[in-house]
């Protein structure tokens, strides 16, 4: 996601109905954008920070936060790899290498960019039989046809309009296993009047708080714990980062 994201004005849509921040998303723009994005995981974050310090602080918040949340949830193991997890929005697998495929014994990644993809695919961990399917397509089109223990969903969702959102979270919500979880972990809006904030260059929308928590309610969801990613140094004036993880409303 961009690090310069772009204040909307209120704008009044064309028809007289006024315009939400979502409806400026085109996909078209934003899998252009990333097309022209090298195809490594510098890439990945490249607007974001310095690799790889940044992604090093990423991936080592991810990996405790999920040891926290795994103790929280009732009859989930909390040793050992999980079976079956998702990286969605994997780029070409920074998440997968760095952290996914240390908890889980297999990994599935769901990326629209097939330079990204073909990557994955490409890679030892893919030849080593870690990395499972890899499903070339936007998360708003991914309709999971199997059971996974832990949905990654990280710094994509912005990609998807508020109501493709809470689908694809609904459609995650009935992909899970007895005890699986989804994560989303994602750029928080620091927009001060509350607003989601769009963002031109990647044709991306970042989200509030509250946007999340009503998108994840709306679908289904449970936030069962959420916290801030903790440890990026201050004097980047970057994003905040924000971990949710979900389970089912029973
Ligand atoms: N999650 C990875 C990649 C982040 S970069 C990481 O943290 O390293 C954002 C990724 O979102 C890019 O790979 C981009 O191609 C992908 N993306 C763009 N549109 C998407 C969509 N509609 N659904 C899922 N991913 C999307």
């Amino acid at each position: 996601m961009s690090q310069t994201p772009q204040m909307t004005t209120d704008g009044v849509q064309q028809n007289g109905s006024p315009a939400t921040v979502d409806d400026q998303i085109d996909p078209n723009v934003s899998i252009q954008y990333w097309n022209d994005v090298p195809a490594n995981a510098g890439g990945m974050l490249a607007m974001l920070g310095q690799y790889p310090w940044y992604s090093r602080i990423d991936l080592r918040g991810s990996k405790s936060f999920l040891a926290k949340v795994r103790r929280m949830v009732p009859s989930c193991t909390t040793e050992g790899k999980l079976a079956q997890g998702v990286d969605c929005g994997a780029g070409v697998g920074r998440v997968t290498e760095g952290f996914l495929s240390q908890v889980c014994q297999k990994v599935d990644g769901v990326e629209p960019v097939e330079k990204f993809t073909r990557v994955m695919k490409e890679s030892a961990l893919s030849a080593s039989g870690v990395i499972g399917d890899v499903y070339t397509i936007g998360l708003e089109d991914w309709y999971p046809d199997k059971k996974y223990d832990l949905i990654w969903i990280q710094f994509c969702v912005g990609h998807l309009k508020d109501s493709q959102l809470i689908d694809a979270v609904i459609r995650c919500r009935s992909a899970l296993t007895e005890t699986g979880i989804v994560v989303v972990k994602e750029n928080m809006s620091t927009d001060p009047n509350g607003e989601d904030m769009f963002d031109e260059l990647d044709s991306s929308v970042t989200r509030t708080d509250d946007k999340f928590k009503s998108i994840f309610r709306g679908a289904g969801m449970n936030v069962v714990a959420s916290e801030l990613q903790l440890g990026f140094p201050k004097n980047f004036h970057l994003l905040p980062v924000r971990f949710y993880a979900l389970r089912p409303k029973v």
